[in-house]
C-alpha cells in the first residue's frame, strides 16, 4: 500500500533527522560557508535588480506628478498657456511674478521634482503657470525689470 509506505518513509525520515540533528545542522552550516560568496553575489544582484525596479517606479510617479502639476497650471491641460506647446520635456512651471529662482532657492533645490511635489503638497498655490521654454525665454527677455521682484512667496 503506497499510502502506508509513504507514511513510513515520512516517519523514518523524521527519525533520521531527529537522530542526526547536529550533523544536519553542521552540513547546512558548511554548505553556507562553502557558498557564502555565491549567496552574497546572489543577494547583491537581486538588490541591484530591485533598485532598478524601484527607480522605474519613481520615474513613473514623477512623470505622473509632472503631468498633474503642469495640467493644473496649464488651465486643465499640460500645455504652455501662451503658445499651447504640449511636449512635456519643453514644459515647466513659471513663477508669474518672476521670482521663480529665488523661490526655488528657498525650497533648497534647483527646481524639478521636489518643486512639483511642493506645489502638490501645498494644494497648488496661486502665482504659477505652465510655460514652455521658448515662452519663458521670451518672457525673461521682455522683462528685465524682473530683478526687482517682491519677496512674497506662495
Ligand atoms: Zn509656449
Amino acid at each position: 500500500m503506497p499510502y502506508k509506505d509513504k507514511e513510513t518513509a515520512k516517519k523514518k525520515n523524521k527519525e533520521y533527522r531527529e537522530r542526526n540533528k547536529e550533523q544536519i545542522r553542521a552540513n547546512q552550516r558548511n554548505w553556507y560557508l562553502r557558498n557564502k560568496e555565491k549567496i552574497k553575489d546572489y543577494f547583491q544582484k537581486w538588490s541591484a535588480d530591485h533598485k532598478e525596479q524601484q527607480r522605474e517606479y519613481e520615474r513613473k510617479y514623477e512623470e505622473k506628478l509632472k503631468i498633474v502639476v503642469l495640467g493644473h497650471y496649464g488651465f486643465g491641460e499640460p500645455k504652455c498657456v501662451i503658445c499651447k506647446e504640449a511636449r512635456l520635456p519643453c514644459l515647466s512651471i513659471d513663477h508669474i511674478n518672476g521670482c521663480g529662482r529665488k523661490h526655488r532657492e528657498q525650497l533648497h533645490n534647483a527646481g524639478g521634482k521636489a518643486f512639483y511635489r511642493w506645489l502638490k503638497q501645498n494644494s497648488f498655490p496661486a502665482g504659477y503657470q505652465t510655460l514652455c521654454m521658448n515662452c519663458q525665454f521670451v518672457k525673461k527677455f521682455n522683462s528685465k525689470k524682473e530683478a526687482g521682484c517682491s519677496t512674497q512667496s506662495k
